[in-house]
């Protein structure tokens, strides 16, 4: 019998992968959450760590207790949607469905067709992890997500074009539900970038937590020194953040997808 999210055509879209694992990022590190990556992204991070999901593959994969099933691009939302309420929760409750990319709102359609479906079936709290590039897109989904993971790109670490006014543009509109900020930092950084992205943060709330999470290297290792990360972290400090953390990527160090 179709479920309630299967009745109805829905918006097509392209996913990656869904699989549950322990959060490695952010003010939710070490927590259970079912991961749901979209496919595709143009930003264009030199240190992407997720090369496998730039582009839109003819296929994704639905990984969990059972065993690991396949089904092809793209999906129709009301499809993707019953996938991911189908995913066996014997094992404990996700504290999160950790929304990712790519960049999950290049599909701004697809995506609030997906979130809708899947608050309609009771999915766990989303946590929408993004670049922070598409306010407009995220005004669209931000009555169906519960947290906002957002990076601010430093252009002298991930090599990308500035976007500091649509950065604060986001925030604000990801500071209307739970949200935090992520800066990637390295050895390279330009202090004048993270004077920039504490700006951005300045703007909207200076109580929102301000992440910086060393850039890790292909080889697991920091490309970030410790005493980078404290400089970064005290510029953040007296730049009037309340509550910054130094949070590398756990899941990394751990082995875990
Ligand atoms: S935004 Fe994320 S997925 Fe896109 S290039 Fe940057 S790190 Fe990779």
């Amino acid at each position: 019998m179709a479920t309630l999210t299967e009745r109805d055509a829905g918006v097509l879209g392209a996913l990656a992968e869904v699989f549950p694992t322990w959060q490695g990022e952010g003010i939710h590190v070490g927590r259970r959450h079912l991961f749901v990556r979209l496919a595709g992204c143009e930003v264009g991070c030199r240190f992407c760590d997720t090369p496998a999901a730039l582009r839109r593959p003819a296929r994704f994969s639905v990984r969990a207790a059972a065993g690991e099933e396949s089904h092809d691009n793209p999906v129709d939302a009301a499809r993707a949607a019953a996938l991911i309420l189908d995913v066996d929760r014997s094992d404990g409750p996700f504290h999160r469905l950790a929304v990712t990319g790519g960049e999950p709102l290049e599909q701004p359609a697809f995506l609030a067709d997906l979130l809708r479906r899947l608050r309609e079936g009771g999915a766990p709290p989303v946590l929408l992890e993004t670049a922070g590039t598409e306010p407009e897109a995220l005004a669209e989904v931000i009555g169906s997500v519960a947290t906002v993971s957002m990076d601010v790109k430093l252009p002298s670490v991930a090599a990308t074009t500035p976007g500091w006014d649509t950065h604060r543009r986001f925030l604000e509109i990801a500071s209307r539900v739970e949200a935090y900020v992520k800066i990637v930092v390295n050895d390279q950084v330009d202090p004048r970038d993270v004077e920039r992205a504490i700006e951005v943060v300045r703007a909207v709330d200076s109580e929102l937590p301000f992440l910086v999470q060393p850039e890790t290297r292909r080889d697991g290792g920091l490309a970030a020194k410790p005493e980078r990360l404290a400089e970064v972290a005290l510029a953040a400090e007296r730049g009037g953040l309340t509550d910054v953390r130094i949070v590398p990527q756990v899941h990394k160090g751990l082995g875990l997808p």
